[in-house]
């Protein structure tokens, strides 16, 4: 029997229909199955939505004033409205005086002395780091002395926060500051600001991180009388700020202002 060309030719465009038909289906269960494997192993990864969104800080949320400069460890605050942490952790290295500091700065603060030694000079470390513990018997023994002389409790206890800071207030319980004298001239008072040393270093910490903390008009602001032997760590780029527009810390966390 002869074949009917056309019935040869509709089968042929069948079966090539049937084909593309059978080929797109198994495409779309391809990409499908695709699709699940890369997706699944990410999904557990994943927190679920509802924390996602918790962490998501999303792009409406503005910006605090000051950011992330005020949690930096260079620029924590301690004053005598910031106290210290309770939970502070502090990693402590040692001076060649037996004096510790704060390890991730002493580098700054041994570099800043060995350069003023290249220039002459004789900076020595007074105080560096003290403990919450050493702090109170600094603090009760300048309230025993005052009520010795006739003062009450609570009178000696106002008189002697003026000269030693409550304990936890002062910055040499963060291991970030350091009383810097002359050898020359050892005593804590305005004429230290005098001594070769102590100008040397007010021209010149902000290039090892470090500031003046106390300036002589700066009272009002930081509650602490002029220090010019009292210098803080606070990192390079803050360090340079601070001394090259005259602020102290406070004014410089709250903005520059
Ligand atoms: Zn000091």
């Amino acid at each position: 029997m002869e074949r009917d060309p056309f019935a040869d030719k509709s089968g042929f465009a069948l079966s090539t229909y049937g084909f593309i038909v059978v080929a797109v289906i198994l495409a779309i269960v391809a990409v499908v199955e695709l699709f699940l494997i890369f997706r699944l192993p990410h999904s557990k990864n994943q927190p679920p939505a509802a924390i996602q969104a918790e962490t998501d800080p999303g792009p409406q949320i503005p910006e605090p004033a000051t950011p992330a400069i005020a949690v930096e460890w260079p620029l924590i605050l301690v004053n005598e409205s910031n106290p210290l942490p309770a939970d502070y952790e502090i990693k402590l290295a040692v001076l060649n005086n037996g004096l510790e500091f704060d390890a991730r700065a002493i580098g700054f603060l041994e570099q800043m002395i060995s350069d003023a030694k290249a220039e002459g000079l004789f900076p020595v470390v007074a105080s560096a780091y003290r403990s919450v513990e050493r702090q109170w018997q600094l603090y009760d023994n300048k309230v025993a002395r005052l009520m010795a002389q006739g003062l009450s409790q609570e009178q000696a206890e106002k008189e002697a926060r003026k000269e030693v800071a409550y304990p936890g207030t002062s910055e040499h319980n963060l291991g970030l500051a350091a009383d810097l004298v002359s050898y020359s001239y050892q005593h804590l008072d305005d004429a230290q600001g005098d001594t070769a040393e102590i100008q040397w270093l007010h021209a010149h910490c902000q290039e090892y991180g470090f500031i003046l903390r106390y300036p002589k008009d700066k009272s009002q602001v930081t509650g602490v009388i002029y220090e010019p032997w009292h210098f803080r760590y606070v990192g390079l780029p803050a360090a340079r700020e601070i001394m090259e527009q005259g602020l102290c810390l406070e004014e410089y966390l709250a903005g520059g202002q």
